[in-house]
């Protein structure tokens, strides 16, 4: 079982050049890379099925969207079949800043989920607490009810698809990280919250991804807990080397 994973979210940002100049870099390093961690990269939508025929490498591409529906009549959408047949491995779910901007209420994610694993498409779902809540001590109640609405209606043999990412919304992009004990002690919450939604090994299997200005100096620190198998990674994954030193950090080896 390999539970470690480092995954970056570009988010809107790089031009296909550099996006193209990334992932070859990235190809040519991959062997050198530790075996027991999967990588994963969010390009661009426009980008992907380009960067998925350029790639060479273990490296696995993840959609930083995808629509609620089937194909039909919705104008700029694009459906989790699409995405597979682009060879796209994964989507993000209920990222923080989609959820804030773009209505992905929990609702959505539900229903972005169920498109997702009826598709064979895996998916990255993110859930984090705003600092009201965290400040309020009610950050489990919300990762709580995120999840269990997120996952309304999935089994525990769809969870083999499923990487869990948990995002405290104060630390996405501030600078401001979770303590390593802030993010052991959620992650170890979130541990027992699968188990007693589905089983024991369900819980154990499941990879549980820490997300929030992380970063080369402080990766180590937080992946170094029991139940944090590695990160989601914004800001520090547009840069090759500063990736390829966090995906080092999420190794057992
Ligand atoms: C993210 O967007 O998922 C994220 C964690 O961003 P950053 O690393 O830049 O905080």
């Amino acid at each position: 079982m390999m539970r470690n994973i480092v995954a970056g979210n570009w988010k809107s940002n790089k031009s296909i050049n550099d996006a193209r100049d990334w992932v070859s870099v990235m190809d040519k390093d991959m062997e050198s890379l530790p075996i027991d961690v999967k990588v994963m990269i969010a390009p661009p939508a426009p980008y992907l099925a380009s960067l998925v025929s350029l790639s060479n490498s273990r490296l696995l591409f993840v959609s930083q969207q995808v629509s609620a529906t089937q194909s039909g009549a919705y104008t700029g959408e694009f459906t989790a079949e699409m995405l597979v047949s682009c060879g796209v491995d994964y989507a993000l779910i209920g990222h923080s800043e989609r959820r804030a901007s773009y209505g992905e209420t929990d609702e959505v994610v539900c229903k972005k989920v169920r498109c997702s694993l009826d598709a064979g498409l895996g998916v990255v779902l993110c859930c984090g607490e705003n600092l009201d809540k965290r400040d309020a001590g009610e950050q489990e109640q919300v990762i709580k009810d995120q999840l269990s609405s997120a996952l309304d209606g999935v089994n525990a043999l769809e969870m083999e698809d499923v990487i869990i990412a948990y995002e405290p919304i104060w630390a996405i992009g501030t600078g401001r990280t979770a303590s390593a004990e802030q993010a052991a002690s959620m992650h170890g919450f979130i541990r027992e919250w699968l188990a007693s939604r589905f089983d024991l090994n369900t819980a154990s299997a499941t990879s549980i991804l820490y997300g929030g200005s992380c970063k080369p100096s402080n990766a180590n620190e937080i992946f170094a807990s029991e139940d944090v198998d590695g990160g989601l990674i914004g800001g520090a994954s547009l840069n090759p080397e500063e990736f390829q030193e966090i995906i080092k950090a999420a190794s057992s080896l």
